[in-house]
Parts: C-alpha cells; structure tokens; sequence
C-alpha cells in the first residue's frame, strides 16, 4: 500500500520529531554515501535523508543515483547539519526505479531555459519548473474558486466550431478528408458535406459567443479551457495553443466589467501570495539572478513579490485610448522617434511597444484602456454614442503587455447588424447568436484572460513557452 506515504511539505510543516514515517520520492543528491537530498515535487525543499555507514553495501548504494525513486521508512529527527531543521534516520529503503546516471539527461547543476525547453518532459523534476507550476495550478484554483464564490456558473465552450466569424486569428482546420482525392465540389472548392460534420469546421479560438449564450441565461458565467490560434507569431507571449478564462455577465456595462477585471486579477495574485509564498521567493531569486545578466538600464525596479504587491495596493490606471494616443504623440520617445511604429495619428493600433511604454515607463502600473476605434476592434462590440469608438477595454501588465482584452457587447440588434454587414461577417451563420438580441436581450458584457500570460506575470518567466506544460508554437509541437 503506498498511501501511507506522507508528502514532505506535509512533514516539514507539522512538529515530525520522533515520528516514523514513509516518504516516496526522486533523488536529486546523493553525497558521501550518507545523504540523500530526496524531492518528492510537494515542495521545492529537498528532505535529508540519513543512511548509516555500514547500513547497506556498496552493489546497493551505487544505484542511489539523480533521479532515482525511493521509498524510505525512518524517523525524523533534528538535523545537525545547516541547511535543515529536520532530516529523516532511514530504517529501511526500497529502490522503486533505478535511474542511469550516466543516461540521465539532467545533470545535477544549472541548465538554460531554452536547454530545459528540449527536455521538457522531465523539466518538472526541476526546482525552477516545480515552482512555475505549482504556482501554475494554484492561481487556476484561485480562478475557479473566485467565480465560483460570486455565483458563476462554469460553462465548457466547444473545443470544435463551426463558427470562423469572430476573426481573433488565424484558425486550425479540424478535418477527416483525405489529402488525395480530397472531394470536390464543381468549381473545385472543397466539398466539405462529405467532412465528418457536413461543414468546415476549426479548433475553437475564444470561447465568448458560446459564453454569451450562457450568461443570457444564467446571469453571469465563465470558461476556462485551451483556445487555439495558428498565428505564426514566434514572441515570448503568444502561444499557438493556450488557455483562456473568459468571463460574461449580463446586466454589466463596461464600467462592470472592469471593476470585475481589476478584482478578478489581484484575487488571483493575492492567492499565490498568501499560498505559494516559498515558490514565490524562489522565483523571486531566480528572477533578481537574470536581471543581474541584464544591462542597468533594462533592470526593473522592482522585485517579483514586490511588484505582484505592488499591484494589489494601487488602481489600475484608466484612460481611454484618445488620451493614450496623446501621450504617446508627445512623449520624447515618439519625438527622438524611439519607437519603431511612430505615433502619427488617431485610429491606429498600438504595438506591443507603445502598450510597454504606457505602462513601464509612463505610468508604471497596470493600465486600462477603453474606448478603442471601432475599426481594430472585433463586430460585438458596443458602439459608443460618437459613432467612431466602441466600448472596449484592454488590460496592460508591465513586462508582458495585453493580459485581458473585453468589451461591453453591443446589446441592440438593429446595431449589429448594421455593424455586421459593414465588416461583412454573415449574418445566417450566427442566427444562433443574434437571437440572444432578439429574445430578450440585456446589456451584457465580459472579457478574455490568457492564463498564461497571467502564469507569467507572477511567476516573473520571460518566456510563455516556461509557464505551459508542452507549449505548442510555429514548427513546435513535441511532447
Ligand atoms: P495580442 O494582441 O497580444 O496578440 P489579442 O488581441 O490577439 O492579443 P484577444 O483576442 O483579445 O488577444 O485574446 C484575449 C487574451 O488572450 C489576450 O489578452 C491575451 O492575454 C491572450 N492571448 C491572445 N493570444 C494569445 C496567444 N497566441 N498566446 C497566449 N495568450 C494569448
Ligand atoms: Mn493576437
């Protein structure tokens, strides 16, 4: 029987001393055939464990190598030795899975990121990785747990649609048609009644017409579940598989919506602060370690847990997107022509660098942007009374630019489709949708959360490939 085993964070958080106990584990250390450093991934503190000389021959302690599994029945007792409170006298030890030091891949010392990358099977087995995703798994528990809390219901969008109409990016095609002989229709498009669904279909990249469907009847409800985008964008935060919590509310104005972001996103920080706190100083002190490679100017200010409370104890800034051009316009950065898109006139979208400005160098906080123009923005959303902007709104982090992008949604049916007809978007294929505005329709409004990106914003990782299991990006889906 193997329940019996008690995790090491469980151990080292209770008074042990005394107690005989069962610990399972992978071995990261083994030193003067006498000390195991023993991780079973509760906790990035390794356990020591004591073999007395004599205890066990030398066939027996030469398979206690990186990376083996044990199994160690003993008694914890105080240990002498710095480093530790307590360490654990082994009785008795089983070898569950030899581990070829030589083979393994893995050694004991520093490795790079991008190294680790290639090896991200066993990645986890690291201290870096086991931080980034307990870290990982508790702030999507703070997910669920914050809108559980407020009465949202839990809706699983289809992963498979036949809906291409939202145009957040490029989709995946989902297809059982053979490459040869692909059926064809007379003018030599494909024939997708003969498909396994009878119509093109792609892998679903936001989940939020579905969502609309929901809140319009339960009142508020969010998804969480991977999205999919086949843009070929190789930067540190896109991601060509993600997940995404995607929140919406009926009787919610864009006001609402923010003021649920904005305490939607520090929920979640204040868990990981108040639950994660030692992988928290860990990351932290890999974090500081990076900056140091960095030259001064590039550092930032501040911490990783100084910036996450940072975060929890001011606003964000609200400004719309007319203000935020203005700034841009006269900031010296666009007069010595720093950016490499200058800021010129009203209506363009802003680039990554002009988001990392506002928010890095100009008001050095979280930022939110509303009322965007309505030609860079998706159909749904509410078109505001000047008849050029629409009631959107974009959430900027420091060091990772948009977190959340949302919107109120445009409510009236007759503006709809009037805006639908304009961006040419066919109305017969989303008479499922447009029914939620002709059958008692109510101003409603939500937004998207890349949960990576957020993984990234507390865990400090620079690069979105860190802080997902497998990432799958351009020419990338190993694993
Ligand atoms: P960006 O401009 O950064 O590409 P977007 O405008 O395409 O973002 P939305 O369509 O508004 O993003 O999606 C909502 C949220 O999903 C974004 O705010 C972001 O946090 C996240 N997101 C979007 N695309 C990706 C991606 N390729 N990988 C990871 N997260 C993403
Ligand atoms: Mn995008």
């Amino acid at each position: 029987m193997f329940n019996k085993r008690v995790k090491i964070k469980e151990l080292l958080s209770w008074d042990a001393v005394n107690q005989e106990v069962i610990v399972m584990g992978w071995v990261r250390t083994f030193r003067n055939n006498q000390f195991v450093a023993l991780n079973d991934g509760s906790t990035n503190t390794n356990l020591q464990v004591v073999i007395a000389l004599d205890q066990y021959d030398d066939e027996f302690l030469k398979r206690i190598t990186t990376s083996s599994s044990l199994k160690v029945q003993g008694v914890i007792i105080p240990s002498l030795g710095k480093g530790q409170k307590l360490e654990l006298k082994a009785n008795h030890i089983e070898i569950l899975g030899d581990s070829d030091a030589e083979k393994y891949p893995l050694q004991p010392k520093k490795h790079s990121l991008e190294f680790l990358r290639e090896k991200a099977h066993l990645r986890f087995r690291t201290n870096t990785f086991g931080s980034v995703f307990r870290v990982r798994h508790s702030l999507a528990y703070a997910v669920h747990k914050f809108f559980n809390d407020k009465g949202f219901v839990y809706m699983h969008t289809p992963i498979v649609t036949a809906s291409d109409a939202e145009g957040a990016g490029e989709m995946f095609k989902v297809t059982t048609l053979p490459f040869e002989n692909t059926p064809r229709n007379e003018d030599g498009s494909i024939n997708f009644k003969e498909d396994f669904f009878g119509r093109a279909t792609n892998l679903t990249v936001s989940g939020q017409l579905e969502g609309e469907l929901g809140a319009t009847a339960f009142g508020e409800i969010y998804t969480f579940g991977p999205t999919f985008r086949a843009e070929n964008s190789n930067t540190a935060r896109h991601l060509a598989e993600f997940w995404m919590i995607e929140p919406e509310m009926a009787f919610s104005d864009l006001e609402d919506n923010m003021n649920l972001a904005e305490e939607f996103i520090k929920y979640i920080i204040r868990h990981v602060i108040e639950n994660n706190r030692e992988d928290l100083e860990f990351l932290a002190q890999r974090l500081a370690e990076e900056e140091k490679q960095k030259p001064q100017q590039e550092r930032s200010e501040m911490g990783l847990i100084e910036k996450l409370e940072f975060v929890l104890s001011n606003d964000f800034e609200r400004l719309t997107y007319t203000e935020a051009i203005q700034i841009l316009k006269d900031s010296s950065h666009n007069k010595k022509k720093k950016f490499q898109y200058l800021v010129e006139e009203w209506g363009v979208d802003l680039q990554s660098e002009h988001e990392r400005y506002l928010v890095e160098k100009h008001f050095k906080k979280p930022v939110i942007l509303t009322n965007y123009p309505k030609q860079i923005k998706a159909f749904y959303m509410r078109q505001n009374e000047d008849g050029k902007t629409v009631a959107a709104m974009d959430i900027l982090a420091p060091g990772i630019g948009e977190i959340v992008g949302g919107s109120q949604r445009e409510e009236r049916l007759d503006k709809l489709e009037e805006r639908m007809k304009e961006m040419n978007i066919p109305a017969e294929e989303l008479w499922w949708y447009l029914d939620t505005r002709r059958f008692g329709t109510v101003p409603h409004a939500g937004f998207g959360l890349g949960f990576e990106r957020m993984v990234q914003f507390v865990t400090g990782m620079t690069n979105i490939r860190d802080v997902i299991a497998f990432p799958r990006t351009p020419k990338n889906a190993d694993f």
